[in-house]
């Protein structure tokens, strides 16, 4: 799998560009601030999008979605339950002191579990709520093959986690979303976070503070 990590500031959070190597067909999560970044990447492997897929709303996740979906003519899908904080990134740019444009409407909901497809990859999503109340975990894996990887948002960092103090956060939710959708996965399943650097199931199963 062809796959790119992009991050600027303010945020430096993690967008995704993830191609099939075969067909050339590729997904783009989470576009924010590092849009262009994203969309010369795609140039670079020569891939073509088929989807923007969204972990979830929170601003730094989407302010490149306008963008890209005006670049790639490729519909753009979120959970329903994300949709208000979505529908609200100008008022939530305000609380960072931030002036951000509208972005156009989702293109769809993701209703079931999916698989949506880039090539011979699958993407199954699978809500993991207590960050935001529509939070997913984007679970990719190469169709008949292979082990499945895992691009969580913000629900679960290298040592730490999402945080619950935003609308519609929880922990108990969250803590729980952790334990019984991510934690089912095998210990060698690469997890590739919102924030920060990639970490193992087993990593944070072990070591991550909020969870032993
Ligand atoms: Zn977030
Ligand atoms: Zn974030």
């Amino acid at each position: 799998m062809v796959l790119e990590t992009r991050a600027v500031e303010p945020f430096f959070k993690n967008g995704y560009v993830l191609g099939c190597e075969e067909t050339r067909e590729a997904i783009v999560i989470d576009p924010g601030d590092e849009v262009e970044e994203l969309l010369s990447a795609l140039t670079e492997h020569q891939l073509t999008a088929k989807y923007i897929l969204l972990t979830h709303a929170h601003l730094d996740h989407i302010t490149g979605v306008g963008r890209a979906r005006r670049a790639l003519g490729v519909p753009v899908g979120l959970h329903r339950e994300d949709n208000f904080l979505y529908e609200h990134a100008v008022q939530q740019g305000l609380m960072f002191g931030l002036q951000v444009e509208r972005q156009p409407p989702v293109d769809f909901f993701y209703d079931g579990e999916g698989p949506w497809r880039f090539g011979r990859y699958d993407v199954r999503v699978l809500h993991t709520p207590g960050h935001c109340p529509g939070g997913v975990c984007l679970v990719v894996q190469k169709q008949n093959e292979g082990k499945p990887s895992l691009f969580v948002g913000d629900t679960l960092f290298a040592g730490s986690i999402g945080r619950t103090d935003l609308p519609g956060g929880n922990l108990e939710t969250l803590l729980k979303s952790i334990r019984d959708v991510l934690f089912s996965f095998p210990d060698d399943t690469i997890v590739y976070s919102g924030h920060g650097e990639p970490t193992t199931i087993g990593r944070e199963r072990r070591s991550n503070p909020f969870l032993v």
